[in-house]
């Protein structure tokens, strides 16, 4: 099928919840993608900072020929070998000890908010406005952004929010019965925003002066997209639980929640379960996933590399006045115009560029983290000559 037809299968067969745009992935090798009409693109989006080793990495392909070989599935009703490996590959590379695995995003911290009121015995969450937690009832609750919630009420009753980069709206915010804050290191959806510098360790210490728990969800930020194998480690801070997602799996859906010892214990059993959450193929990818991160010297690549693309960026915003600000870390990117900026994606798209608009007016930049920088000089130059055009 070429791009036309499978867009119109779609409009017909999909619940229509997603503006798309208008190509259909056919395959990938590396940062490099092909639609269904043969039309190549380099790709600075990663399917939303997933495909961390971009398309068809042989080291993922022949894991998951070799796993789907042996053993897909199990059930969390048995152990499998594959799980501990990966619960310790995990407790080795962060500060934690004990990992629950769940699918996605929104399940890590769906689960990350029930072990911080089984801990805490208390019910309220801290969220900021503008973040961005996924899609499930009580996710798009803590989900600073109204439009997301607004037709789907009534929401689950425990969330509070407060400015992201405040932290003494956040402190007053704490009360008697607040169980922890969630927060991102760097809001994703919501612009890649940045907060202002000693932000995350005052929440750090409000959290800690007050008994609270700190969430912190990297599930966009975490496995090297900012240049560090994750943001807690680029700020300084410590949380008390951490969530996961997205890269761990470079395409593999797999996700979860990471917490010490003290914490995770307040989890009995029949407490919290997932039928496939930590399937045999999903951690056997997630490990090697982890591994080629390290052999191919990954995080570092995402630091250099995403140090060379914000330089250029800046250099852009020398020339363009219509550019507000150039933001983020590693390969976690953001160019702010003072307008509204999908037809820059548009035009990117025309000349084989993938890039995506997020927050307000921010054009996101978040490649495979193999991305090179002949590739980054390509893109810059196509994204130069659009911004001259206007
Ligand atoms: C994408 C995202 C989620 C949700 O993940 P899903 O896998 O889509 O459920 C949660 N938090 C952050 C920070 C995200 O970027």
């Amino acid at each position: 099928m070429n791009n036309k037809e499978i867009i119109d299968l779609d409009s017909k067969y999909i619940m229509q919840t997603y503006g798309r745009q208008p190509i259909a992935i056919s395959h990938g090798k590396g940062a490099v993608i092909w639609d269904e009409d043969g039309n190549e693109y380099l790709d600075f989006f990663a399917g939303i900072a997933v495909n961390a080793l971009g398309q068809s990495h042989p080291k993922v392909t022949e894991t998951i020929q070799k796993q789907a070989g042996k053993l897909i599935h199990a059930s969390n009703v048995y152990f499998t070998e594959e799980q501990v490996k990966l619960a310790k590959k995990l407790a080795e590379i962060t500060i934690f000890n004990k990992v629950f695995f769940a699918n996605s995003g929104a399940e890590a911290n769906e689960g990350a908010i029930k072990l911080a009121r089984k801990y805490t015995g208390r019910g309220e969450i801290i969220a900021t406005n503008n973040s961005f937690h996924g899609r499930t009832l009580v996710t798009v609750t803590a989900t600073g952004q109204e439009k997301y919630k607004k037709p789907f009420k009534p929401l689950p009753s425990g969330f509070k929010h407060v400015d992201f980069g405040d932290s003494e709206a956040l402190a007053n915010a704490i009360g008697d019965d607040t169980a922890a804050v969630i927060l991102e290191a760097i809001q994703g959806e919501g612009g890649v925003i940045v907060p202002p510098k000693n932000y995350l360790k005052e929440v750090e210490a409000i959290c800690r002066e007050n008994n609270v728990l700190l969430i912190l969800d990297e599930v966009q930020t975490g496995f090297g997209r900012c240049g560090e194998m994750f943001a807690y480690e680029l700020f300084g801070i410590k949380p008390d639980i951490m969530t996961i997602a997205k890269a761990l799996g470079s395409g593999y859906p797999i996700g979860g929640l990471l917490a010490c010892d003290e914490v995770a214990s307040a989890f009995d059993y029949g407490d919290h379960g997932s039928t496939f959450g930590g399937n045999p193929l999903g951690c056997a990818v997630a490990m090697t996933v982890i591994e080629t991160m390290k052999d191919e010297k990954l995080v570092e690549n995402s630091k250099t590399v995403g140090k060379y693309l914000k330089d250029k960026f800046i250099d852009l915003k020398e020339k363009y006045d219509f550019i507000k600000d150039v933001r983020g870390y590693g390969l976690f990117l953001a160019i702010e115009l003072n307008m509204e900026c999908n037809f820059v994606v548009d035009k990117m798209r025309e000349k084989g560029f993938l890039i995506n608009a997020t927050g307000k007016n921010a054009l996101r930049f978040a490649p495979p983290l193999i991305i090179t920088k002949e590739q980054v000089d390509k893109m810059v130059i196509a994204l130069d000559e659009v911004f001259s055009d206007f």
